[in-house]
């Protein structure tokens, strides 16, 4: 299966290790593909490994080579407590079964869309609810989670996708605002049987393949979160797939949620990256991003845990110089190939727009 790299069709088949989700075989197929790129479309071709994998997309996305960036690892030295974090409030999630979501293959997750209808309380903002998704490893390694805890991977994360409807009309509005959007992330592990992931999970055979769509009755959303809603990870980030804005803020519970082995395989061995006719299937397994460096970011707990680090948040953040991290900002943003450009200018101006929110906010000197 060919992918493209920078223009050019180059023969790339891993087993079982990437998703490329496009038709693009021969000269048409080519044009089709750099046309999408130039036009910065939401990634057509997805991989994770390979010369194409996550590490090349800052060549094609500059924000993924950025600052503020997903999924991270969460280790006591940059947690720190903090009392004003409240359980999150769902208004909305519980969903009659005489309505209907539709769930996706969209090439390199399964997708379920969710009505704006359905909002978060206790945020900054109200954010309203656009999708879900997940992320998984494979048969032989079941370690698919984006976020891991004391560097450990769990089975599987389930993502929701909320956006900030305070602010923006849509999610496409927001998705590359700084403050645009917020997921809830929830950690798989292996246990009993879920009857509430069955619920989505008992439709994958008909979303197989790439653009396959299927019709989920409505149920209570709520249900596919742990029990205890008031102990959560809090931290600003990114979105995990290109084009990797800074722009979500996160909520990653601490309890994980529980499924059956036989669930997990499921999810591991049902899909697809590629359509239902092409004569080169390609599983769809690993599917998570690996973690990224966090600097001299702080994730805000709400729950005692642990030993916190000794330093407190103020003089964590003083302990770099803002001008020095927003010169060495620009410098990385600008030393990105030309063709790239405009999307540095847009990097520098981010940075200089938090800069400024900081200042505003007083969390950082002038
Ligand atoms: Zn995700």
């Amino acid at each position: 299966m060919p992918v493209l790299a920078q223009g050019k069709v180059i023969p790339v088949r891993t087993q079982s290790k990437f998703c490329d989700t496009s038709k693009h075989r021969g000269t048409a197929g080519t044009v089709t593909v750099f046309v999408l790129l130039l036009l910065d479309k939401p990634v057509s071709l997805l991989i994770y490994t390979g010369p194409d994998g996550e590490k090349a997309w800052p060549k094609k996305y500059p924000f993924c080579g950025g600052v503020f960036q997903s999924p991270i690892d969460f280790h006591k030295d940059i947690l720190q407590y903090d009392s004003n974090l409240l359980p999150l409030e769902f208004v909305g999630y519980n969903v009659p079964s005489t309505d209907q979501f539709t769930l996706t293959n969209n090439g390199h997750s399964v997708k379920m869309y969710l009505s704006p209808t359905m909002y978060i309380r206790n945020l900054p903002f109200e954010y309203a609810a656009s999708q879900l998704h997940l992320h998984w490893g494979n048969r032989n390694k079941s370690e698919g989670s984006e976020h891991t805890i004391g560097g450990k991977h769990f089975a599987a994360e389930l993502h929701i996708v909320h956006y900030n409807s305070e602010k923006y009309p849509d999610i496409t509005a927001a998705m590359d605002k700084a403050d645009g959007l917020a997921v809830l992330a929830i950690l798989l592990e292996i246990g009993p049987f879920n009857p509430t992931y069955e619920k989505i999970f008992r439709h994958f055979r008909n979303v197989k393949y790439k653009d396959q769509m299927a019709l989920v009755p409505g149920f209570n959303i709520q249900e596919l979160l742990p029990n205890r809603l008031d102990e959560y990870y809090r931290y600003e980030g990114s979105l995990t797939t290109p084009p990797c804005y800074p722009s979500v803020l996160w909520t990653v519970f601490r309890h994980p949620v529980k499924i059956s082995q036989e669930q997990l395989r499921a999810l591991e061995t049902a899909m697809y990256c590629t359509e239902s006719d092409d004569p080169e299937p390609l599983e769809m397994v690993d599917n998570f991003r690996h973690v990224q460096k966090f600097d001299e970011r702080l994730v805000f707990i709400s729950f005692h845990e642990g030993k916190l680090h000794e330093q407190t948040v103020s003089s964590l953040l003083f302990s770099v110089d803002p001008r020095a991290k927003l010169i060495s900002g620009m410098t990385a943003a600008l030393s990105i190939s030309h063709w790239s450009f405009l999307s540095a200018i847009t990097l520098v101006s981010w940075q200089l727009c938090k800069l400024s929110q900081d200042i505003l906010k007083g969390i950082l000197p002038l």
